[in-house]
């Protein structure tokens, strides 16, 4: 006997579904705020949405999804790592697009990797005021939020705070925003169209630049095409800097 299981219509990502999820939130009357402006007093009877977008892998693709949301009027929060594998925030490419991302009107925080403690002699929160320090230094900016990245349980329970700044998985600092993150593709309870349905009033909703600016279907994919546009940007500071680098060279990857 055949059964017919309901088929639940696959959720795609791509810009032009984070454009819609943009125009979403406009047609239902969100307000989108920056981490900052929390701690000032809200205001009544004004729907509010944290757009935040934590940085793993790209600066490129960062700013592809900064300028789609400054065509549209909006304005998000890019937390940022000091100590990413992927990008340097300190490099020619890379620190010109923390300055043009701030250009746009968007807000600077720190994607904080509470698992790296290069210097023993410093605690946690010494590392952290560090960080929020340099980025405030590279950005022009004071940084007044921070999210870990891939953070274990007994990070999150340790509720690390220092005056003035939001953590952004601290229990109190946003309490009231219902919390919805796009971690690999996969929605653990709401996608972001039912989120903004639900016409509560306030939204906190993470999206990760690589997950809608690549629209290949498999995320393994999305972390070739970033790799590919990082060798991209690197080489080309080489080509321009390095006489003994010789002729331009593609990059194939293989996994094996
Ligand atoms: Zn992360």
């Amino acid at each position: 006997m055949d059964c017919m299981m309901p088929t639940v219509p696959e959720f795609r990502f791509s810009k032009s579904v984070f454009v819609q999820i943009l125009d979403a939130l406009k047609s239902a009357s969100y307000r989108c705020v920056t981490f900052s402006e929390t701690l000032k007093e809200p205001q009544s009877g004004v729907k509010t949405c944290l757009l935040r977008h934590d940085v793993d892998v790209s600066m490129q693709l960062a700013l592809e999804m900064a300028r789609l949301e400054h065509e549209h009027g909006i304005q998000s929060t890019y937390f940022v790592m000091l100590r990413s594998p992927m990008y340097n925030l300190m490099s020619r490419h890379d620190s010109a697009i923390l300055v043009e991302l701030a250009l746009l009107g968007h807000e600077i925080g720190l994607h904080f990797d509470a698992g790296c403690r290069p210097n023993p002699g410093m605690t946690l929160e010494e590392e952290l005021r560090f960080e929020l320090d340099v980025l405030s230094q590279l950005s022009g900016h004071m940084v007044r939020s921070f999210s870990f990245h891939q953070p274990t349980p007994e990070i999150i329970e340790s509720r690390l705070e220092l005056p003035g700044v939001i953590n952004t998985y601290h229990p109190s600092h946003l309490s009231g925003y219902k919390y919805i993150s796009d971690s690999n593709r996969v929605w653990r309870e709401l996608n972001p169209f039912q989120l903004i349905d639900s016409g509560l009033a306030r939204l906190h909703m993470l999206l990760h630049p690589v997950w809608w600016m690549c629209s290949d279907a498999d995320v393994k994919d999305c972390w070739d095409h970033a790799i590919r546009l990082n060798f991209v940007s690197m080489q080309a500071q080489l080509l321009g800097t390095e006489r003994a680098y010789g002729e331009p060279r593609a990059m194939t990857l293989i996994r094996y």
